[in-house]
């Protein structure tokens, strides 16, 4: 039984080990827009009832964006400033999963163009960005999830596979653009 045990474990090892070694050998950059994070201006009173901007400054006149009358220069009136999170991650891409094995693997021009599926394989570390997130960059195409992600692996979880669809048409003429 413990040899059995000591087998089992140096398998899944061995396996975790190769994995990591072609997630990394082939492995690129994917950008994951985050949802977006609101923020107070900090230029001006937020009217937390009307939930716009109270139309008050409160910077001083030395400052650039101060204001007296009309909209707050720097929310333009909304009282509060969104940025969207952007992180990096990396994994394997593969595009029209399911298709021609080779030509998903290497990523041609031709690869992409007439592609609508996407695949990722990456770090399940990453669940919870791609799960939050409201697109991702995926070799510089917009696309956005299509499924929940799903993890992968030998006894122990240490893949993640994520599906998504493309949100740009890169053909204006296919008919397919809204
Ligand atoms: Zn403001």
């Amino acid at each position: 039984m413990p040899s059995n045990r000591r087998i089992k474990n140096k398998t899944k090892k061995r396996f975790k080990k190769t994995w990591n070694g072609v997630v990394k050998g082939l492995s690129r950059r994917i950008v994951v827009y985050a949802a977006d994070f609101e923020a107070e201006c900090p230029n001006c009173y937020y009217d937390k009832v009307n939930r716009v901007s109270s139309g008050v400054c409160k910077v001083d006149s030395s400052n650039p964006n101060y204001f007296t009358t009309g909209r707050c220069p720097v929310c333009r009136g909304k009282g509060v400033l969104v940025t969207t999170i952007k992180r990096c991650i990396e994994g394997i891409i593969i595009w029209n999963p399911g298709g021609d094995k080779l030509n998903s693997l290497t990523f041609t021009e031709a690869g992409y163009e007439g592609a609508t599926k996407v695949e990722i394989k990456t770090d399940p570390c990453n669940l919870s960005i791609i799960r939050a997130s409201k697109y991702v960059l995926i070799d510089g195409i917009k696309c956005k999830l299509s499924e929940p992600p799903l993890l992968r692996g030998i006894g122990e979880k240490h893949l993640l596979i994520a599906r998504f669809f493309t949100v740009d048409k890169p053909k204006i003429d296919s008919g397919e653009f809204i």
